[in-house]
């Protein structure tokens, strides 16, 4: 299947000379939806993961589904005060200033096996902030997975070179 057809591309979204990716076209096409989700859970599979971890929100629509195609559990990544309960942190920064993602405290015991979960890997801010939670938590990274990457912002390199990442669509 040609994934990148099912991509909407918006030219000056949210800004001038930015081209948002829009995934709304694919998820709203059962079958390409379904089949992009098996893509990842192919990857993922061999990782072996106790968990799936997504920040908010895109990364739900991602990491939700392969969590159930793998029979592994689901931890969520929000904005700093969204969540309940006591939560570890990490700052990462805005355009103008910085913000801060949150997990619950016990939502990973130490050496668990996590497979990061995203929409779309840019810059890698949102993705390191991730990890940094998960390292804070003691958890044991087995992989990275993302429908789309846009290669010429070198996300990856923020996430070192001793994980496997596996992206669906590139730009
Ligand atoms: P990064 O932190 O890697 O620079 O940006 C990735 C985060 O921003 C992801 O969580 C993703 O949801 C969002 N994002 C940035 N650019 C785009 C885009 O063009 N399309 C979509 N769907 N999400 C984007």
């Amino acid at each position: 299947m040609d994934f990148k057809e099912k991509i909407r591309v918006i030219p000056d979204y949210p800004h001038e000379g930015i081209r948002f990716k829009d995934i709304t076209t694919l998820l709203k096409d059962g079958p390409a939806y379904k089949a992009a989700i098996e893509k990842l859970a192919e990857f993922a599979r061999e990782k072996k993961p106790d968990l799936i971890v997504g920040p908010e929100a895109r990364g739900f629509v991602v990491g939700c589904p392969l969590a159930i195609q793998l029979g592994a559990g689901f931890v969520p990544v929000r904005k700093k005060g969204k969540l309940p309960c006591e939560t570890v942190q990490a700052e990462y920064s805005l355009e103008y200033g910085k913000d801060a993602l949150a997990m619950h405290k016990d939502a990973i015991q130490p050496g668990q096996r996590v497979l990061i979960a995203d929409d779309l890997l840019a810059t890698g801010g949102t993705i390191q902030t991730t990890l940094n939670l998960v390292k804070q938590l003691g958890g044991e990274i087995v992989g990275f997975a993302f429908l789309i990457e846009l290669t010429y912002l070198n996300g990856r390199e923020k996430l070192g070179d001793e994980h496997d990442i596996f992206t669906l669509i590139q730009y």
